[in-house]
């Protein structure tokens, strides 16, 4: 299995490697967010409007994000 994937602090989506290798990671709906590879619970959100689980994490676009976020 790849290496585990940088999760958004602020919006718990899961984040895609930089393009370049050496580039920092980082989310592009909240630039100024911590990010972290401490988190657990990977969801796909397709219908955000649908999903209690969207709801319930504020999530408003499709997507995969992260159940729970662990930022220090
Ligand atoms: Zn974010």
């Amino acid at each position: 299995m790849a290496k585990k994937p940088f999760a958004c602090g602020e919006c718990n989506r899961i984040l895609p490697d930089p393009e370049k290798k050496n580039d920092p990671v980082q989310c592009m709906h909240c630039p100024s967010a911590p990010v972290t590879t401490d988190w657990s619970g990977y969801v796909v959100i397709l219908h955000p409007k649908r999903s209690e689980v969207a709801q319930r994490l504020n999530i408003d676009s499709p997507g995969s994000y992260a159940l729970k976020v662990n930022i220090r």
